[in-house]
């Protein structure tokens, strides 16, 4: 089926408590491993393209390759602009036919976040294309931060209510403990603080940084408000393993889709297992749509 808007499905998902997956993808392998996953659990997903994706596989193709591998499927999937960092990649990837964008003000001032994100969101409204942004700030593993570090960029739940108010944006990506690019699940979220948020916060909720988050936390912030949960290390990790053993098992090897494809099943183990921590399975299922095709089904000639 045609990509979906995120807007209604992430209210879904806030209704019963689940979350979304929102896993990222910067070729066709994981679109494919993304989404067939999706079609097998039954589960509604969100495709992210982060501005390093496109810059890797340009915009055009990112789209159509996500495009493409939607239309096989009879659960919803959405595009979505993953950090975008600036108002002109919002504008190229809503013409471009992205059906969620996300505007990561977390660098700038206060201020100066509020008046980018508005900007942003009236343009992109009156597309109707929903917008995440980001308040507080979710750190990088790279710049070895310090737990003082991470505490001190947390979400503060008044600010949430006043940048909320003044930029109409559709969800918020917050703060709480998560640390970008982390290879160990090792971080634990501060659901208290979470509890605070949405307590005063009534739209959706994402989580950035998940790959080094202990499952069982992620699970505790589902039930406490997080609907959108963002994964991309821990796919690129499987990935790259998967293929590293294939190639050095028979070096001898030279047919590229022999040493890929156990890179991309092993991102679909992957995506299924967190679809599992989300509780999102079998919740894609859209009654009286026609199941299809599945993505699982496409012959791959040779
Ligand atoms: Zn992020």
């Amino acid at each position: 089926m045609p990509l979906v808007n995120s807007k209604e499905w992430l209210l879904k998902a806030q209704a019963e408590k689940f979350a979304i997956g929102a896993f990222n993808a910067n070729n066709m392998e994981f679109v494919e491993a993304i989404i067939e996953t999706a079609e097998e659990e039954k589960a509604p997903v969100i495709i992210q393209v982060s501005q390093g994706a496109i810059k890797y596989a340009g915009l055009e193709m990112s789209t159509a390759i996500v495009k493409a591998a939607a239309e096989l499927a009879s659960v919803p999937v959405i595009l979505h602009l993953d950090h975008g960092t600036d108002y002109l990649q919002n504008v190229r990837c809503l013409r471009a036919g992205f059906t969620s964008l996300m505007f990561d003000g977390s660098a700038l001032s206060f201020e100066e976040n509020v008046k980018m994100t508005a900007k942003i969101t009236e343009m992109s409204h009156a597309c109707g294309i929903p917008v995440e942004a980001e308040l507080g700030k979710v750190l990088q593993s790279a710049d070895k931060v310090s737990p003082e570090q991470v505490e001190k960029a947390m979400t503060q739940p008044d600010e949430a209510v006043k940048f909320i108010e003044l930029t109409k944006i559709d969800s918020l990506a917050v703060a709480i403990g998560s640390v970008h690019a982390m290879k160990d699940r090792t971080a634990k979220l501060d659901i208290p603080r979470l509890k605070r948020i949405r307590q005063v916060v009534n739209i959706p909720l994402v989580l950035h940084g998940s790959s080094g988050v202990d499952p069982a936390s992620i699970i505790e912030g589902i039930a406490n408000g997080l609907c959108k949960i963002n994964v991309a290390t821990q796919l690129s990790v499987s990935f790259v393993e998967a293929v590293g053993a294939t190639y050095n098992k028979n070096p001898a090897e030279k047919d590229m889709r022999k040493i890929l494809l156990p890179g991309k099943n092993a991102v679909k183990d992957r995506v299924r297992e967190y679809i599992g921590y989300f509780g999102c399975k079998g919740k894609g299922i859209i009654a009286g749509a026609k199941s299809g095709i599945t993505a699982s089904e496409i012959k791959h000639h040779e």
